[in-house]
């Protein structure tokens, strides 16, 4: 094995035994629960693999994971029946006997009472076995017992796969491995930035940072990157993350994981300014962003949803005349919304949106994906069109994001940058 660079974190992979998960018959949620213990105690997951119950491929894999990773965890095979595979499979890839551990013998003699066939008790009692040198993690329910076992290069702990047994037991297995915790990933939240000009930009910027791990998230118009700490203090991230929001620029709305909707929210608390919105395409996705932040309630006045023509003449005061002439997607209507609402609901910024998501009622002045927004506050109103690719929940949902950051736009930055 290739030493880990001085200062960096160990190297930890996971095994998931199941051959119904590696059919797609259950679904495994085993693998990314322990990848998460394993990254907050303080090593980096650097593979999982999900494998059937077969003793030769279990100890292929075993043999050649132990001789990578510092930590290699094994879930699930540790019952009583056939296809309960692991202690044998581990046993041959490090070359170690099994023997029968006296205390769990004697704790499965009620279960082995419970059997009639004596095969059955045969196959119970294999719960017992243990490889040479290993540390029994004892079971808090259930009967299989968890393996802590000494390899060349650290450690390999077997599982069982019930993932209330399995909890305790990590837990257990980590503790006395005595890792300590790596710092929380930093996410720097941006919007209406290319995915690959965000990665590059955070490329050059962690140039100087060898001990950060990057990693770039899209989601429709939004894009986050995640700063993993590789072996570095807290203060060098949170350094990083500020230099990366401000090479970044406006792009950027949070260093710290918010979502958008609390940037907007946030930024309108601390100048106490009020929100409402018009939404058409969006059927209230904005609004229920903004009512997912906690205390919304100081800011966010309400949504008039209005989808029917009628509705948003009749609620908003859009006129007959722009519906008809312009057209229900379009800039005067768009901006109509926005006047309206704002006047209904006397808030001192509206913002209002009118689209096609399709995949009917595209034309080709309009296509589908076309979008349209407008912001009202004080005397002035503001339309922006968009047009976004892909599918109905797609469209919405950029549609949501853009929303969002115009309202965000529209509103002073708070004096101490990004949140
Ligand atoms: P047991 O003593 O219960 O037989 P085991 O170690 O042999 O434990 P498995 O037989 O592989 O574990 O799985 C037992 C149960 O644990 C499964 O029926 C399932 O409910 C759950 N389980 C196993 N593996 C996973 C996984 N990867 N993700 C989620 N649940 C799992």
């Amino acid at each position: 094995m290739t030493p880990a660079p001085a200062g960096a974190y160990p190297r930890a992979a996971v095994i998931v035994v199941g051959t119904e998960l590696v059919a797609g018959v259950r679904v495994d949620t085993n693998g990314a629960e322990v990848a998460g213990a394993l990254a907050a105690a303080g090593y980096i997951a650097t593979r999982r693999e999900i494998l059937p119950d077969e003793v030769e491929i279990l100890a292929e894999r075993i043999a050649a994971l132990v001789d990578s990773h510092e930590l290699v965890v094994v879930t699930g095979g540790l019952g009583p029946t056939h296809d309960d595979v692991t202690r044998q499979a581990a046993a041959a890839a490090l070359g170690l006997p099994l023997g029968t551990d006296s205390v769990i013998e004697a704790r499965l003699q009620p279960v082995l009472a419970r059997h009639r066939i004596p095969d059955a008790a045969a196959q119970v009692l294999r719960q017992a076995h243990v490889l040479e040198g290993a540390r029994i993690l004892m079971p808090e329910r259930g009967t299989a017992p968890g393996q802590l076992v000494p390899t060349a290069h650290g450690h390999l702990v077997l599982l069982p796969g019930p993932p209330h047994e399995l909890r305790p037991m990590l837990a257990e297995a980590l503790r006395s491995l005595g890792r300590g915790a790596r710092a929380e990933p930093r996410v720097i939240g941006c919007v209406g930035i290319a995915e690959s000009d965000a990665q590059l930009t955070a490329q050059k910027v962690l140039a100087p940072h060898p001990g950060i791990g990057l990693t770039v998230l899209a989601r429709p118009a939004l894009v986050d990157i995640v700063l993993i700490d590789e072996g570095v203090t807290s203060d060098e991230l949170d350094l990083a993350a500020r230099e990366i929001a401000e090479a970044i620029g406006d792009a950027c709305y949070s260093t710290s994981g918010a979502m958008l909707a609390q940037a907007v929210i946030e930024r309108a608390s601390s100048r106490r300014v009020t929100l409402s919105l018009a939404e058409s395409c969006t059927g209230g996705l904005i609004a229920a962003a903004l009512t997912s932040v906690p205390g919304a309630s100081s800011v966010f006045l309400g949504s008039v949803v209005t989808y029917a023509d009628d509705m948003k003449r009749e609620l908003l005061g859009v006129q007959e005349e722009t519906l008809r002439d312009r057209g229900a997607v379009s800039g005067e209507t768009a901006r109509e919304m926005a006047s309206g609402v704002r006047e209904l609901t006397g808030a001192d910024v509206a913002l209002a949106v009118t689209g096609i998501a399709g995949p009917a009622g595209g034309s080709t002045a309009k296509p589908v994906g076309t979008v349209w927004f407008a912001v009202a506050s004080g005397t002035d109103v503001t339309s922006e069109r968009c047009h976004f690719s892909g599918d109905r929940e797609i469209v919405r949902a950029r549609a949501t994001a853009t929303a969002l950051d115009l309202l965000r736009r529209a509103l002073p930055p708070p004096e101490t940058g990004p949140a």
